[in-house]
């Protein structure tokens, strides 16, 4: 945050000066010898915090930075590299379906014949991926970048004529060594997709677990004033975004970055008090319950509480790496009544955003070089859209009954410690994006709540939240693992997609090698 913080001051100070500096320049007939970075965030993402932060710290160590924001395809990205004659190109993604994204500009690089570095960056990137699957398709250097206050290091020393060629050997010698290791690693122990099924999550099913929704069809909540959704903010993650790393309060009293973080939190703080006294941000939520019950691997919705008209399907994955003695292999419709039961189960489905009204406040910070408040504008919507996540499930529990005797503190709030869960399509449980798209069909909710799905499944505006209510008490969070071929191809034919269709749906978790 101070790097960012001060990149502000500096960089408000050159654009007075940059007028008068280049006038000398010419005059003296100098030009600038300042390497240029393009940085973008691939198609079918739109999370640009930590590229952002990169960008600004890049900046104020003396880079060009050439930002082409987010959304950006492949061959937009290699226009703009030529066209600016850049010495490397920064890619950034969060959602697994970007590292595909990745592979596929890397590859793009190498069929044009670029010869400048590539660097990559974001949440679910890894040194292990990018030298397994994007290094190995562009035989430039190709770099992970852990975050923010690695990148200068990395980009000093390819820059540097005298460092470059010795580095991009090294990193090449090792990512050719992780590639090796990785061709050797034993496959995953896998058991049969139908051994798998036979150890579902021993639940006896009765109807007292089962609890009736007080209403059933979507329910829309336009806007939520910002205030009523503050309590619920869980400000630890708020410091990782920052690169800061301790949990929140005790954070604030740390020995190394206390102070940081107070100054961080403070600045925080007052722009959530603009935010919520001058509604700059217009919170919206939609949720619902559903007739349902789980059909083998499948959640059924029924139209109506008759269960005879199917309205939705929802398509769940089974756990099939080996485990030891008799412990269960589970997927998510193992929390819902199975047809069979003859109960009367519920799906809880929801959408919510604190996204609407950030790009225009984040275009205005940009406008007056103030980065800092760009930056925390996003990383404060994020905060609330999780917060109001936590809220609208607390109402969803009260509207199921059993949420009316909950008796939890913010800390056992945050932690998640009552009934239920709320997995969400990309996480663990259920790694498929794709799966959002039944969600938001199901609510509407690209009309009434105004968030919209990119091709690969990442929700516009950033600042939202999506996810499935299990109201069961044994529901809980578990992650999938790698799946055998055999599961993929029954997946696949569930939703109706070609199996290399629902491979890259489901790329990191392949245990097998694709045909
Ligand atoms: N309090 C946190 C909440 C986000 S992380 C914050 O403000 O950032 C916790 C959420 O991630 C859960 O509510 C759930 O929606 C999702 N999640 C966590 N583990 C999961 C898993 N294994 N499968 C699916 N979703 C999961």
């Amino acid at each position: 945050p101070q790097v960012v913080k001060s990149a502000r001051v500096m960089k408000k100070a050159v654009a007075y000066l940059l007028p008068y500096l280049n006038a000398e320049k010419e005059e003296a007939g100098l030009a600038t010898a300042q390497a240029k970075i393009l940085m973008a965030t691939v198609k079918g993402d739109v999370h640009d915090i930590g590229k952002n932060i990169v960008g600004v710290v890049l900046g104020c160590n003396g880079y060009d930075i050439i930002d082409l924001g987010v959304m950006v395809p492949a061959d937009k990205i290699l226009e703009a590299a030529r066209d600016n004659d850049v010495d490397m190109i920064g890619l950034s993604g969060l959602i697994t379906p970007s590292l595909d994204e990745m592979v596929h500009v890397a590859e793009e690089m190498q069929r044009l014949d670029f010869e400048v570095p590539l660097l990559i960056g974001g949440a679910t990137t890894s040194g292990k991926h990018t030298a397994v699957k994007i290094a190995a398709g562009y035989e430039a250097a190709t770099i992970h970048v852990k975050d923010a206050s690695r990148a200068v290091g990395v980009v000093r020393e390819l820059t540097d004529p005298e460092l470059r060629d010795g580095i991009a050997a090294r990193i090449r010698s090792e990512q050719e060594g992780q590639r090796q290791v990785f061709a050797d690693a034993a496959p995953t122990d896998l058991i049969s997709v139908e051994e798998a099924r036979a150890g579902t999550a021993p639940i006896a099913w009765e109807a007292q677990h089962i609890p009736e929704p007080g209403f059933l069809g979507a329910r829309v909540l336009d806007p939520v004033p910002v205030d009523e959704i503050i309590p619920y903010i869980d400000w630890t993650p708020f410091f990782s975004v920052w690169e800061l790393r301790g949990v929140y309060p005790a954070i604030l009293d740390d020995a190394a970055v206390g102070e940081t973080a107070r100054e961080l939190f403070d600045n925080g703080q007052a722009l959530l008090e603009k935010l919520s006294s001058q509604s700059l941000l217009t919170p919206k939520a939609v949720y619902g319950f559903f007739a349902a019950n789980s059909d083998g691997d499948d959640i059924l919705l029924y139209e109506d509480e008759l269960r005879t008209l199917e309205l939705a399907r929802f398509h769940t994955l089974r756990q099939q790496t080996r485990r030891s003695g008799d412990r269960p292999y589970l997927a998510l419709a193992d929390f819902i009544a199975p047809r069979e039961s003859g109960l009367a189960d519920f799906l809880g489905a929801f959408v919510v955003t604190a996204g609407h009204g950030v790009a225009e406040l984040v275009a205005g910070f940009e406008e007056s070089n103030d980065d800092y408040n760009a930056i925390m504008t996003k990383a404060i919507a994020d905060r609330l859209a999780e917060a109001l996540a936590e809220k609208v499930h607390e109402q969803a529990r009260r509207d199921c009954g059993f949420g009316r005797r909950e008796d939890l503190d913010h800390d056992e709030l945050i932690r998640e410690r009552y009934r239920g869960i709320r997995p969400a399509p990309g996480y663990p449980a259920q790694p498929d994006h794709s799966e959002k798209q039944r969600v938001f069909d199901l609510l509407d909710a690209r009309d009434v709540v105004g968030v919209e799905l990119t091709e690969s499944f990442a929700m516009a505006p950033a600042a939202s939240v999506c996810g499935l209510y299990f109201n069961h008490p044994e529901a809980r969070y578990f992650s999938l693992g790698k799946l055998g071929r055999d599961q993929v191809e029954d997946y696949a034919g569930r939703k109706g997609l070609a199996v290399e269709e629902a491979e890259r749906w489901l790329g990191p978790n392949l245990g097998y090698k694709q045909r």
